[in-house]
């Protein structure tokens, strides 16, 4: 390919980059896809994904029941506390109707939810080999329709002018276009960015020293920073990200799924002090889970200890990592390093406030604490059977939420105005419908919807008009 005569570039090698980049191949267009990532790490977070958010009205193949629009937009709206953009939400729970046939076609498979435990099989569509198999199949349907893949190609450097975008800059190197899509995800990655932008705690500590990255490396938000300096609108608040409590013991990169400790709702959770200090019942896990690194983060050592009895064993998804075992709880406070009194004193506390009703954990049950603070306002049972369990647990930064701001057709904003050949895709600009906090499987609804109406206007900005343009506008 002649780069001078090139139409679209795609930043990024995610799901969102994918679905951009064959999308602008379908409708006609010459597209580039620049990887930051050598080729055995490519595929971004999307990589460790399992499954997407999908809006149905019945039962579909791996979908039970239904999930309308209105619900999933209760939910999100729930989640994100009303810090969301409802037009562009909207927008995205619509596409991921429709778009699981044009996946399928391009070689992604589904399988329907484990049964059981996490409360997804109605709203959630599972890849059949995760993640992996789903950036392995776009990969291998864009290089099929002639899309050119280069890995190890970080971009650093984002040329605009006046609005309109010009060309990529990879280290030395310049490549021209007549269009853009960054799909670049969060700058999770950059741990002195988040440094800067959590700054010091009133302790002195510098929370960021103790997040741990769930997924890639590459996500080190450098076209986010040029597109910044280059003047582009941007959504969101530095610090707010995807951000789960993970296992104390994962790696710093892409420990991914298997790290992550899912009995939170099944026990209580204490600090460094032994103090709770948050509703552990306070919603499904699937609602919850990605709030409980943000409340670690905020914790004394940016630590927390997850306590189960028994009684919560085969519950959960049993993490990689076993937790530490005792028969009984001092045993436990001891072997975690925390004071043992005072852990007592916050467990027997906890007993004797709950007021157990029906236990079950499919629904929002009648199990409650009454007269303590904070309260568990579900799934509350007293810790009292051993053997008992204990898990550290860490920030553990999925994705950033800071973004792009961006329309409905995608295209990224400069001084409130529209760029007419730049547009953004994916975690990039998640900011828009994610001001704060999180659902199971939205980041891959997002990356898919945006992606592909990024796609198909990227290709239109060049002349190529997709059969299929969306509804967007
Ligand atoms: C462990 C884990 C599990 C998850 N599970 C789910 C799930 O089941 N369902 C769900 O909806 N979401 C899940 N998420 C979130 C999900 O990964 C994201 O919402 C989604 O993958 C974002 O897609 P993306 O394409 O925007 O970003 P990514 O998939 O992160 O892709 C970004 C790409 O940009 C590349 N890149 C970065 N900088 C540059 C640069 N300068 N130049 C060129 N390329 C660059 C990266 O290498 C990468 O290929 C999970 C995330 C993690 C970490």
């Amino acid at each position: 390919m002649d780069d001078s005569q090139l139409d679209v570039i795609v930043i990024g090698g995610g799901n969102a980059a994918l679905c951009a980049a064959l999308m602008a191949r379908e409708a006609g267009a010459s597209v580039l896809l620049l990887e930051a990532a050598p080729e055995e790490w490519r595929g971004g977070n999307s990589q460790h994904t399992r499954n997407l958010r999908a809006m149905h009205d019945a039962p579909e193949d791996v979908l039970t029941e239904a999930y309308p629009e209105e619900e999933f937009w209760q939910d999100l709206l729930k989640v994100t506390g009303g810090i969301t953009n409802e037009h562009l939400a909207r927008l995205a729970i619509r596409e991921s109707s429709r778009c699981r046939p044009w996946m399928h076609k391009h070689g992604v498979h589904f399988q329907p939810s484990l049964s059981g435990t996490l409360h997804l099989s109605s709203t959630n569509a599972f890849f059949m080999g995760g993640g992996r198999a789903l950036v392995n199949a776009y990969f291998r349907s864009a290089q099929e329709l002639g899309v050119k893949v280069r890995y190890n190609a970080p971009v650093d450097t984002i040329e605009v002018e006046n609005g309109r975008f010009v060309a990529v800059r990879v280290g030395n190197e310049r490549i021209a276009a007549k269009a853009c899509v960054v799909a670049s995800g969060g700058f999770e990655s950059d741990i002195a960015w988040q440094r800067e932008a959590w700054g010091q705690n009133e302790r002195g500590e510098w929370p960021a020293d103790n997040f741990l990255i769930r997924g890639t490396r590459y996500n080190l938000g450098l076209p986010l920073k040029s597109l910044m300096k280059a003047g582009a609108d941007t959504i969101g608040d530095p610090t707010q990200a995807h951000c789960v409590a993970i296992d104390a013991r994962a790696p710093l990169y892409d420990g991914g799924i298997c790290t992550r400790v899912d009995c939170v709702s099944l026990g209580i959770m204490v600090n460094r002090e032994a103090e709770r200090f948050y509703d552990e019942g306070e919603d499904f896990w699937p609602k919850r889970y990605a709030l409980w690194g943000r409340l670690v983060a905020l914790q004394p050592g940016q630590i927390g200890y997850c306590i189960i009895d028994a009684k919560a064993v085969g519950r959960f998804m049993p993490p990689v990592f076993p937790g530490i075992k005792t028969n009984t709880l001092e045993e436990l406070a001891r072997e975690m390093g925390l004071d043992e009194q005072k852990f007592m004193a916050t467990v027997n506390a906890f007993n004797a406030a709950c007021k157990v009703g029906t236990f079950d954990h499919q629904v929002q049950d009648d199990c409650h604490t009454e007269g303590i603070t904070p309260p568990k306002t579900h799934w509350a049972r007293p810790i009292d059977t051993a053997p008992f369990f204990g898990y550290a647990l860490r920030p553990g930064i999925t994705f950033t939420y800071l973004g792009l701001k961006i329309n409905d057709h995608a295209a990224v904003h400069f001084n409130g105005q529209p760029s007419p050949n730049l547009f953004a895709a994916g975690e990039v600009m998640a900011g828009n419908v994610l001001g704060k906090g999180y659902t199971a499987g939205v980041g891959m609804t997002i990356g898919t919807a945006f992606g592909r109406i990024a796609g198909t206007r990227a290709a239109a900005s060049t002349g190529h008009i997709h059969e299929a343009i969306h509804a967007a506008a």
